[in-house]
Protein backbone atom coordinates (compact mmCIF):
# COMPACT_ATOMS: atom_id res chain seq x y z
CA UNK A 1 0.00 0.00 0.00
CA UNK A 2 1.25 3.58 -0.98
CA UNK A 3 1.70 5.70 1.86
CA UNK A 4 1.55 9.95 1.08
CA UNK A 5 2.38 12.30 4.31
CA UNK A 6 0.89 15.93 3.74
CA UNK A 7 2.21 18.48 6.22
CA UNK A 8 -0.21 21.36 6.62
CA UNK A 9 -4.01 20.71 7.37
CA UNK A 10 -5.59 24.12 5.68
CA UNK A 11 -6.99 24.83 3.11
CA UNK A 12 -4.59 23.08 0.56
CA UNK A 13 -3.42 20.26 2.77
CA UNK A 14 -6.92 18.78 3.60
CA UNK A 15 -7.46 18.60 -0.31
CA UNK A 16 -4.56 17.00 -0.65
CA UNK A 17 -5.18 14.08 1.45
CA UNK A 18 -8.27 14.18 0.29
CA UNK A 19 -7.21 13.64 -3.00
CA UNK A 20 -4.99 10.86 -2.28
CA UNK A 21 -6.78 9.08 -0.06
CA UNK A 22 -9.51 8.65 -2.35
CA UNK A 23 -6.85 7.25 -5.17
CA UNK A 24 -6.15 4.76 -2.79
CA UNK A 25 -3.13 5.89 -0.46
CA UNK A 26 -3.04 5.93 3.14
CA UNK A 27 -2.70 9.30 4.15
CA UNK A 28 -0.76 10.50 7.15
CA UNK A 29 -2.36 14.47 7.35
CA UNK A 30 0.25 16.28 9.84
CA UNK A 31 -1.01 20.04 11.20
CA UNK A 32 0.97 21.73 14.25
CA UNK A 33 -2.49 22.75 15.60
CA UNK A 34 -5.28 20.48 16.97
CA UNK A 35 -7.87 22.43 15.64
CA UNK A 36 -6.48 23.01 11.58
CA UNK A 37 -6.23 18.93 12.14
CA UNK A 38 -9.87 19.07 13.29
CA UNK A 39 -11.49 21.42 10.62
CA UNK A 40 -8.86 19.56 7.84
CA UNK A 41 -10.87 16.28 8.49
CA UNK A 42 -14.37 18.07 8.64
CA UNK A 43 -13.67 19.70 5.60
CA UNK A 44 -12.85 16.71 4.06
CA UNK A 45 -16.24 14.41 5.66
CA UNK A 46 -18.21 17.04 4.11
CA UNK A 47 -16.23 17.65 0.27
CA UNK A 48 -16.63 13.64 0.13
CA UNK A 49 -20.75 13.89 1.12
CA UNK A 50 -21.17 16.48 -1.33
CA UNK A 51 -18.93 14.20 -3.88
CA UNK A 52 -21.63 11.37 -3.10
CA UNK A 53 -24.44 13.20 -2.81
CA UNK A 54 -23.85 14.13 -6.64
CA UNK A 55 -23.28 10.60 -7.43
CA UNK A 56 -19.59 11.45 -8.29
CA UNK A 57 -18.34 8.67 -5.43
CA UNK A 58 -19.95 6.09 -4.14
CA UNK A 59 -20.72 5.65 -0.23
CA UNK A 60 -18.13 2.99 0.19
CA UNK A 61 -15.44 4.74 -1.55
CA UNK A 62 -16.19 7.59 0.69
CA UNK A 63 -16.37 5.71 3.73
CA UNK A 64 -12.60 4.04 2.50
CA UNK A 65 -11.10 7.75 1.83
CA UNK A 66 -12.09 8.81 5.30
CA UNK A 67 -10.60 5.51 6.87
CA UNK A 68 -7.23 5.95 5.05
CA UNK A 69 -6.46 9.58 6.63
CA UNK A 70 -4.74 9.34 9.94
CA UNK A 71 -3.83 12.59 11.39
CA UNK A 72 -0.67 13.47 13.39
CA UNK A 73 0.75 17.01 15.25
CA UNK A 74 4.66 15.36 14.26
CA UNK A 75 6.55 14.85 11.35
CA UNK A 76 6.95 11.50 12.66
CA UNK A 77 4.28 10.14 10.54
CA UNK A 78 6.41 10.82 7.60
CA UNK A 79 9.17 8.03 8.73
CA UNK A 80 7.09 5.71 6.28
CA UNK A 81 6.22 7.68 3.47
CA UNK A 82 6.88 7.15 -0.16
CA UNK A 83 5.87 11.10 -0.86
CA UNK A 84 5.51 13.54 1.68
CA UNK A 85 3.53 16.71 -0.08
CA UNK A 86 4.21 19.85 2.46
CA UNK A 87 1.49 22.60 2.26
CA UNK A 88 2.19 24.72 5.42
CA UNK A 89 1.79 28.63 5.46
CA UNK A 90 3.53 30.27 2.31
CA UNK A 91 6.92 31.40 4.94
CA UNK A 92 9.88 30.90 3.25
CA UNK A 93 11.42 30.30 7.11
CA UNK A 94 8.35 27.77 8.42
CA UNK A 95 9.25 25.56 5.03
CA UNK A 96 13.26 25.55 5.10
CA UNK A 97 12.80 24.29 8.73
CA UNK A 98 9.98 21.26 8.15
CA UNK A 99 12.48 20.17 4.53
CA UNK A 100 15.31 20.11 7.30
CA UNK A 101 13.33 17.73 9.61
CA UNK A 102 11.81 16.06 6.77
CA UNK A 103 15.30 15.07 5.08
CA UNK A 104 16.25 13.29 8.45
CA UNK A 105 12.85 11.78 8.99
CA UNK A 106 11.58 10.29 5.40
CA UNK A 107 12.85 7.52 4.13
CA UNK A 108 15.94 8.19 1.98
CA UNK A 109 14.32 7.46 -1.33
CA UNK A 110 10.98 9.50 -0.25
CA UNK A 111 10.01 12.53 -2.71
CA UNK A 112 10.25 15.60 -0.83
CA UNK A 113 7.49 17.62 -2.58
CA UNK A 114 5.86 21.69 -1.99
CA UNK A 115 2.19 22.69 -2.18
CA UNK A 116 4.13 26.03 -2.26
CA UNK A 117 3.29 28.50 -4.80
CA UNK A 118 5.83 30.96 -4.74
CA UNK A 119 9.00 29.88 -3.06
CA UNK A 120 11.82 28.51 -4.73
CA UNK A 121 11.87 24.82 -4.87
CA UNK A 122 15.51 25.42 -6.11
CA UNK A 123 16.31 26.86 -2.23
CA UNK A 124 14.07 24.63 -0.45
CA UNK A 125 15.94 21.84 -2.17
CA UNK A 126 18.93 23.30 -0.58
CA UNK A 127 18.31 22.72 2.94
CA UNK A 128 18.07 18.80 2.58
CA UNK A 129 21.13 16.66 1.57
CA UNK A 130 18.82 15.04 -1.08
CA UNK A 131 18.17 18.24 -3.59
CA UNK A 132 17.40 16.11 -6.46
CA UNK A 133 14.34 14.06 -4.90
CA UNK A 134 12.95 18.01 -3.87
CA UNK A 135 10.41 18.97 -6.26
CA UNK A 136 7.30 21.21 -6.77
CA UNK A 137 3.87 19.70 -6.75
CA UNK A 138 1.29 22.84 -6.96
CA UNK A 139 -1.95 21.90 -6.33
CA UNK A 140 -4.67 24.14 -7.54
CA UNK A 141 -7.67 25.28 -5.04
CA UNK A 142 -10.09 23.58 -4.56
CA UNK A 143 -7.55 20.94 -4.60
CA UNK A 144 -10.69 17.41 -5.23
CA UNK A 145 -12.47 19.58 -8.04
CA UNK A 146 -9.31 21.26 -9.98
CA UNK A 147 -7.66 19.46 -12.61
CA UNK A 148 -3.74 21.04 -13.13
CA UNK A 149 -0.75 20.36 -11.06
CA UNK A 150 1.84 22.51 -12.01
CA UNK A 151 5.32 20.55 -11.46
CA UNK A 152 7.72 22.41 -10.91
CA UNK A 153 11.36 21.06 -11.52
CA UNK A 154 13.88 23.12 -9.35
CA UNK A 155 17.56 23.43 -10.48
CA UNK A 156 18.96 19.86 -9.27
CA UNK A 157 15.24 17.72 -9.31
CA UNK A 158 16.59 14.50 -10.84
CA UNK A 159 14.51 13.27 -14.12
CA UNK A 160 13.33 9.71 -12.54
CA UNK A 161 11.29 12.07 -9.39
CA UNK A 162 10.08 14.32 -12.03
CA UNK A 163 9.14 11.07 -14.26
CA UNK A 164 7.32 9.72 -10.74
CA UNK A 165 5.78 12.73 -9.97
CA UNK A 166 3.88 13.09 -12.98
CA UNK A 167 2.81 9.39 -12.56
CA UNK A 168 1.45 10.02 -9.14
CA UNK A 169 0.01 13.17 -10.42
CA UNK A 170 -2.06 11.01 -13.49
CA UNK A 171 -2.74 8.30 -10.75
CA UNK A 172 -4.84 10.84 -8.90
CA UNK A 173 -7.11 11.62 -12.04
CA UNK A 174 -5.15 15.30 -12.57
CA UNK A 175 -3.02 16.97 -15.21
CA UNK A 176 0.23 17.47 -14.87
CA UNK A 177 2.42 20.19 -16.72
CA UNK A 178 5.71 20.96 -16.00
CA UNK A 179 7.16 24.35 -15.69
CA UNK A 180 10.84 25.40 -14.14
CA UNK A 181 11.48 26.87 -10.94
CA UNK A 182 11.22 30.70 -11.12
CA UNK A 183 9.11 33.15 -8.90
CA UNK A 184 5.23 32.33 -9.10
CA UNK A 185 5.98 29.92 -11.77
CA UNK A 186 3.63 30.17 -14.25
CA UNK A 187 0.65 30.08 -12.52
CA UNK A 188 1.02 32.54 -10.14
CA UNK A 189 3.36 35.23 -12.38
CA UNK A 190 0.01 35.13 -14.29
CA UNK A 191 -2.51 34.94 -11.90
CA UNK A 192 -1.78 36.90 -9.11
CA UNK A 193 -0.68 40.52 -10.91
CA UNK A 194 -4.32 40.40 -12.23
CA UNK A 195 -5.70 39.79 -8.83
CA UNK A 196 -3.09 42.65 -7.62
CA UNK A 197 -4.70 45.31 -10.07
CA UNK A 198 -8.32 44.21 -9.70
CA UNK A 199 -7.65 45.14 -5.83
CA UNK A 200 -6.00 48.62 -6.89
CA UNK A 201 -9.32 49.34 -8.94
CA UNK A 202 -11.39 48.78 -5.21
CA UNK A 203 -8.50 50.81 -3.82
CA UNK A 204 -8.11 53.67 -5.95
CA UNK A 205 -12.34 54.02 -6.10
CA UNK A 206 -12.47 53.05 -9.52
CA UNK A 207 -15.65 50.30 -9.42
CA UNK A 208 -16.95 47.96 -6.23
CA UNK A 209 -15.60 44.72 -5.50
CA UNK A 210 -18.95 43.58 -6.71
CA UNK A 211 -18.73 45.62 -10.05
CA UNK A 212 -14.36 44.49 -10.97
CA UNK A 213 -15.71 41.16 -10.64
CA UNK A 214 -18.64 41.37 -12.77
CA UNK A 215 -16.74 42.71 -15.16
CA UNK A 216 -14.46 39.54 -15.54
CA UNK A 217 -17.25 37.27 -15.13
CA UNK A 218 -19.18 38.59 -17.76
CA UNK A 219 -16.74 40.44 -20.20
CA UNK A 220 -13.77 37.92 -20.03
CA UNK A 221 -15.73 34.46 -19.38
CA UNK A 222 -14.16 34.31 -16.05
CA UNK A 223 -16.06 31.56 -13.82
CA UNK A 224 -15.09 33.62 -10.85
CA UNK A 225 -14.11 37.16 -10.56
CA UNK A 226 -10.58 37.77 -9.23
CA UNK A 227 -11.57 38.71 -6.09
CA UNK A 228 -14.07 35.86 -5.11
CA UNK A 229 -10.86 34.02 -6.31
CA UNK A 230 -8.28 36.29 -3.59
CA UNK A 231 -11.00 35.28 -0.91
CA UNK A 232 -10.62 31.67 -2.08
CA UNK A 233 -7.11 31.70 -2.39
CA UNK A 234 -6.53 33.76 1.17
CA UNK A 235 -5.78 37.19 1.33
CA UNK A 236 -2.66 36.49 3.09
CA UNK A 237 -1.36 33.58 0.55
CA UNK A 238 -1.85 36.11 -2.11
CA UNK A 239 0.17 38.86 -0.11
CA UNK A 240 3.08 36.43 0.24
CA UNK A 241 3.06 35.53 -3.74
CA UNK A 242 3.04 39.05 -4.46
CA UNK A 243 6.71 39.62 -2.16
CA UNK A 244 7.50 37.04 -3.43
CA UNK A 245 6.96 38.10 -7.61
CA UNK A 246 8.23 41.76 -5.93
CA UNK A 247 11.12 40.08 -4.32
CA UNK A 248 12.37 38.02 -7.63
CA UNK A 249 11.03 40.02 -10.36
CA UNK A 250 10.70 43.85 -10.39
CA UNK A 251 9.87 45.62 -7.06
CA UNK A 252 7.60 48.08 -9.13
CA UNK A 253 5.63 45.90 -11.06
CA UNK A 254 4.43 43.72 -8.64
CA UNK A 255 3.97 46.59 -5.84
CA UNK A 256 1.25 44.56 -3.76
CA UNK A 257 -1.88 46.94 -3.71
CA UNK A 258 -1.81 48.92 -0.07
CA UNK A 259 -5.70 47.32 0.40
CA UNK A 260 -4.22 44.07 0.27
CA UNK A 261 -1.67 44.59 3.23
CA UNK A 262 -3.99 46.40 4.90
CA UNK A 263 -7.22 44.05 4.86
CA UNK A 264 -4.26 41.18 6.03
CA UNK A 265 -3.04 43.29 8.82
CA UNK A 266 -6.86 43.48 9.84
CA UNK A 267 -7.46 39.54 9.60
CA UNK A 268 -9.29 39.77 6.46
CA UNK A 269 -8.12 36.56 4.75
CA UNK A 270 -11.17 35.97 2.70
CA UNK A 271 -13.30 32.86 3.07
CA UNK A 272 -11.00 30.93 5.92
CA UNK A 273 -11.49 34.33 7.92
CA UNK A 274 -14.86 34.82 7.67
CA UNK A 275 -14.53 38.05 5.73
CA UNK A 276 -13.20 39.53 3.08
CA UNK A 277 -13.93 41.25 0.05
CA UNK A 278 -17.42 39.32 0.70
CA UNK A 279 -18.48 38.19 3.76
CA UNK A 280 -18.78 34.32 4.68
CA UNK A 281 -21.62 32.53 6.74
CA UNK A 282 -19.50 28.94 7.08
P1 LIG B 1 -3.57 27.70 5.31
O1 LIG B 1 -3.22 28.92 6.06
O2 LIG B 1 -5.00 27.41 5.00
O3 LIG B 1 -2.97 26.40 6.05
C1 LIG B 1 -1.64 26.32 6.47
C2 LIG B 1 -1.55 25.28 7.58
O4 LIG B 1 -0.17 25.07 7.90
C3 LIG B 1 -2.25 25.71 8.89
O5 LIG B 1 -3.21 24.73 9.25
C4 LIG B 1 -1.10 25.77 9.90
O6 LIG B 1 -1.50 25.36 11.20
C5 LIG B 1 -0.11 24.80 9.29
N1 LIG B 1 1.26 24.99 9.74
C6 LIG B 1 1.94 26.17 9.91
N2 LIG B 1 3.20 25.91 10.34
C7 LIG B 1 3.30 24.55 10.44
C8 LIG B 1 4.35 23.67 10.84
N3 LIG B 1 5.54 24.14 11.20
N4 LIG B 1 4.12 22.33 10.82
C9 LIG B 1 2.90 21.85 10.45
N5 LIG B 1 1.87 22.64 10.08
C10 LIG B 1 2.07 23.97 10.07
O7 LIG B 1 -2.69 27.77 3.96
P2 LIG B 1 -3.04 27.15 2.51
O8 LIG B 1 -3.86 28.13 1.76
O9 LIG B 1 -3.51 25.74 2.66
O10 LIG B 1 -1.59 27.18 1.84
C11 LIG B 1 -0.65 26.16 2.09
C12 LIG B 1 0.39 26.18 1.00
O11 LIG B 1 -0.24 25.94 -0.26
C13 LIG B 1 1.11 27.52 0.86
O12 LIG B 1 2.46 27.28 0.49
C14 LIG B 1 0.36 28.19 -0.26
O13 LIG B 1 1.13 29.13 -0.94
C15 LIG B 1 0.05 27.00 -1.15
N6 LIG B 1 -1.11 27.15 -2.06
C16 LIG B 1 -2.25 27.76 -1.65
C17 LIG B 1 -3.32 27.86 -2.53
C18 LIG B 1 -4.61 28.50 -2.09
O14 LIG B 1 -5.47 28.72 -2.95
N7 LIG B 1 -4.81 28.77 -0.83
C19 LIG B 1 -3.24 27.32 -3.82
C20 LIG B 1 -2.07 26.67 -4.19
C21 LIG B 1 -1.01 26.58 -3.30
Amino acid sequence: MSKVAVVGAGTMGNGIAHVFAQHGWDAALIDVSEAALAGGLATIRKNLERLEKKGAISHQLAADTLGRIKTSKSLEAATDAEIVVEAVSENPDTKFDIFEDLDRLAPKGAILASNTSSISITEIAKVTKRPERVIGMHFMNPVPLMPLVEIVRGRVTGDEVVAKTVEITQQLGKTPVEVNDAPGFVSNRVLMPMINEAIFCVDEGVATAEAVDQVMKLGMNHPLGPLALADLIGLDVCLAIMKVLQDGLDVQKYRPAPLLEQMVAKGQLGRKSGQGFYAYRD
